[in-house]
């Protein structure tokens, strides 16, 4: 019996752990916390990143460790890495966990990215702002995400302010870019270097925090094409094993690099019933050294994330072809307490379901953008 150890034990390791135990799979999630939401489905070891003793023995259970979150403390990935097989790799993990070297590597393999610039001083940032100019966006470098660890900047009066909320930390500065639509194409690499690829997705954002998904992006065949060719390039030189998410905006119909996450990711979620095989069970299938699932998508999916608490169920429960995840958390403003799935044959049949679900729900902003969306391409 095959054991993957999870670092992280958030609702991707929870997916992650349903969508492998039908081959057979068992997991052990490590988390600091007691009540990580994937305990509910399996093994949980509590154990902060620093805490060698269980960790040693988290290694010496685990055929293949694997992370639901990225910002395990890189030097703990490697020691774990010395005793038992660590995918994705460390290098990879810790380039994607810092803004300036994933922006840096983007530029080197040309997926051109919004302009930037480090700042480690408020001198830096009065400079950085000459040079990337005006609507910016002051980040962390490290340990920010859902738009945590963001400032907006929109004129230089705005400096203090930023430098107060963000400084004393290594920050990065970059442009705003006023793009047309953000779009992430979800990777998957094997072990012995085959590379997948889910048709490019089109996401909506609230607050930094992602909203909704839809899949395929409609009209993106040929930026899906230059994605798969970045999501590559970038797998390649990290010697990337496991699912990856490329986060892009399409601006003047061109792709401009985001931000990389090395781990299974919140615009995939669509894939586990609009897709053969999910990202989830395609992330399980790569760190085991197995075959890799198919990729394509089984007409069109939408996914509407719940942020701060559940609304109620019964809506989707009624409608076909409607899916409801509750990731069993507490409610809290600002978390990810679960998502629905709607799937359909075709757009016309998607609006009409989309349409019909928000207004039980109350959630017709949230899905107003979608629904746009979906018209446009009809026209
Ligand atoms: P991030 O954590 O960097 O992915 O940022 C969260 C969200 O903030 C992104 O998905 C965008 O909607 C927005 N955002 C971040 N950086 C920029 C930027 N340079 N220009 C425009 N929007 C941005």
């Amino acid at each position: 019996m095959t054991t993957v150890g999870i670092l992280g034990g958030g609702q991707l390791a929870r997916m992650m752990a349903l969508a492998g135990a039908p081959l057979g799979v068992r997991f052990l999630i490590a988390d600091s916390v007691a009540d990580a939401c994937a305990g509910q489905v399996a093994p949980l070891l509590t154990a902060d990143w620093r805490d060698f003793d269980a960790l040693a023995d988290f290694a010496a259970r685990s055929d293949v460790v694997t992370f639901d979150f990225e910002n395990v403390p890189s030097d703990t990935a490697h020691w774990l890495s010395e005793r038992t097989q660590v995918f994705p790799n460390a290098r990879a993990l810790s380039v994607a966990q810092d803004r300036l070297a994933e922006k840096t590597l983007f530029g080197e393999l040309g997926l051109a990215t919004p302009a930037f610039a480090p700042v480690d001083s408020r001198d830096d940032l009065i400079d950085a702002l000459a040079t990337v100019g005006c609507p910016a966006v002051l980040k962390t470098r490290r340990l920010g995400y859902d738009g945590k660890g963001q400032f907006r900047i929109r004129s230089t009066a705005d400096v203090d302010a930023a430098w107060d909320a963000l400084g004393g930390v290594p920050l990065i500065l970059e442009a705003w870019v006023a793009f047309e639509r953000e779009v992430s194409v979800i990777a998957v690499r094997s072990r012995r270097g085959e590379l997948r690829a889910y048709p490019l997705v089109q996401n909506w954002h609230a607050d930094g925090i992602l909203s909704a998904s839809l899949a395929p992006a409609p009209d993106s065949g040929a930026l899906h094409a230059v994605a798969l060719g970045h999501a590559r390039a970038i797998a390649e030189r990290l010697q990337y094993v496991g699912v990856f998410a490329l986060e892009l905006f399409v601006a003047d119909g061109r792709l401009l690099g985001n931000e990389m996450a090395p781990r299974v990711h919140n615009s995939g979620h669509w894939t586990i019933e609009g897709a053969p095989c999910s990202q989830f069970e395609n992330h399980v299938r790569a760190v085991l050294g197995l075959p890799l699932g198919d990729t394509s998508a089984l007409g069109t999916s939408v996914m509407l994330n719940w942020i701060g608490e559940l609304p109620d169920a019964t809506p989707i429960l009624a409608e076909p072809r409607a899916h409801w995840h509750d990731y069993g958390k507490a409610p809290r403003p600002g978390r990810k307490v679960g998502h629905a799935t709607l799937c359909a044959a075709a757009n016309a049949e998607m609006r009409d379901r989309l349409e019909r679900v928000a207004r039980m729900l109350s959630r017709e902003a949230q899905a107003a953008p979608v629904l746009a969306a979906l018209l446009a391409c009809e026209r």
